[in-house]
């Protein structure tokens, strides 16, 4: 099911370690560093450790494939802002990624698409790629309204200049932690309306990847990387343990190929 044109995107198979993770489970991050020495060159690999961990996964990861990246930043620069963090200061960490509008950021923070917007331009600004979560609630799902809820997320939250070096990430937000998954044939459908969306005034945005996130295990990775316009994974649970997450990794057609 893999088309052409997705060929030519590197796939990204990111994980997400949301608010989980003591430095004892830097063994994780050693462990996965090893079991991914041989991973395709043609795959590129992320772990988004809490901001805690950041630099001591970074420093854990060394000379391995593996890049970490933030959860989340502040649109903008040093201030007074107690408890915040930076994209400046995710860079300083060693983070190359930062996640940004997680369905967790956009419900549980009152995140609206131009506050990821202005995030994800802040992530940019300061060097780092951002991963932009879209994706709708199965309300919408069930009322057939998936295409334009993500279609709209589109248009808000990925700014208009983006490069082709921004990755969306689609996450049904009734799929995240749930064992729930939407069919191989609507995760096809709402990435082919995304593609739509980015081409909507955007240069090179074919050159986007557009990842799935939403209970990847390494049961399921195979399948759904095989479907059309997958060009990787968002995987939060499965990524806290490097044997499942290596599984998935190792599920991926590109690892398949070797
Ligand atoms: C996520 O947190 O981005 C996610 C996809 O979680 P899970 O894989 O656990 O559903």
């Amino acid at each position: 099911m893999t088309g052409k044109d997705q060929m030519s995107r590197r796939p990204l198979i990111a994980g997400n370690w949301k608010m989980f993770g003591r430095r004892a489970d830097l063994s994780e991050i050693r462990a996965l560093s090893a079991a991914t020495t041989d991973a395709p060159s043609d795959l590129e690999l992320a772990i988004c450790p809490p901001v805690t961990l950041l630099a001591a996964a970074v420093e854990a990861a060394a000379g391995s494939r593996i890049g970490m990246g933030g959860q989340d930043c502040r649109a903008g620069g040093d201030g007074a802002f107690t408890g915040d963090v930076n994209a400046a200061m995710l860079v300083d960490a060693g983070a190359v990624w930062c996640i940004v509008g997680h369905s967790e950021r956009r419900q549980g923070h009152g995140e609206t698409d131009a506050d990821v917007a202005a995030k994800a331009k802040a992530a940019m600004a300061a060097g780092l790629t951002p991963i932009i979560c879209i994706g709708e609630t199965l309300e919408e799902r069930q009322a057939g309204q998936a295409a334009a809820v993500v279609q709209r997320q589109i248009a808000g939250s990925v700014p208009a200049d983006a490069p082709s070096t921004v990755v969306v990430a689609y996450e049904p937000v009734w799929a995240i932690g749930t064992g729930l998954t939407p069919t191989l044939g609507e995760i096809a459908d709402t990435h082919a309306a995304i593609r739509v969306a980015l081409a909507d005034g955007r240069q090179g945005a074919e050159g986007i990847r557009i990842l799935y996130g939403g209970s990847v295990k390494p049961g399921n990775a195979a399948e759904i990387f095989r479907v059309n316009g997958v060009d990787g994974a968002l995987v939060g649970g499965a990524s806290l343990k490097a044997a499942d997450f290596a599984a998935i990794i190792a599920a991926h057609p590109a690892a398949a190929r070797r």
